[in-house]
């Protein structure tokens, strides 16, 4: 690749002009509720590449109210702002014995995701695969598990479904109708 190919944005280009453009539109495509939309509007988001579909990122926590991506992906998106709407709507209610400086645990939503690992109902297949992951591990892949870490739990439940609340089982779906609507249309390219 040339030098001044490299200094064209890559993919589609610009499609979001800053990162608070790729929240709503993931907030949008993905079914975020009115209420879920008015609690993140103050949640900064920054994406650090704005031109690629890349995964990861960070939650700065209630304090900072700051959410940090490496790219656009919604998944990731997605993620990070079920980290901040469960921070800033109280849905944890103890605090762990690692981390006191806010609380992050909620030990109702984890019998419920640890229930569903062991009914694995067939007709919520990906869900229930997940949270058999989260609550007994993988020897295969090696993740021992979420343990007591219920902001993972909840965060990657709201990713792994992507906003589908009718693929999950409705004792896991109770816990994230104030978050989805579930009306899904999805954003491609990301
Ligand atoms: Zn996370």
């Amino acid at each position: 690749m040339s030098f001044l190919n490299r200094l064209r944005p890559q993919s589609a280009g610009n499609r979001y002009p800053n990162g608070e453009a790729f929240k709503q539109a993931v907030m949008d495509a993905y079914g975020f509720t009115e209420s879920a939309r008015r609690i993140l509007t103050p949640t900064r988001f920054d994406v650090r590449n704005l031109n690629a579909p890349d995964g990861g990122g960070f939650w700065y926590g209630p304090d900072e109210n700051r959410v940090e991506l490496f790219g656009i992906q919604a998944e990731a998106a997605i993620h990070e702002l079920a980290h901040a709407w469960a921070d800033l709507t109280g849905f944890y209610d103890e605090h762990s014995a690692d981390w006191s400086a806010w609380p992050t645990l909620n030990r109702a939503f984890r019998a419920d995701v640890h229930h569903a690992a062991q009914e694995q109902d067939p007709q919520y297949p990906r869900i229930s695969f997940i949270c058999g992951e989260y609550e007994f591990g993988n020897p295969e892949t090696g993740f021992p598990g979420m343990f007591e870490n219920d902001a993972e739990r909840f965060a990657g439940l709201a990713s792994g479904s992507m906003g589908h609340l009718n693929a999950m089982p409705p004792s896991i779906r109770r816990w994230y109708t104030q978050l989805f609507t579930g009306d899904v249309r999805g954003l491609p390219g990301s």
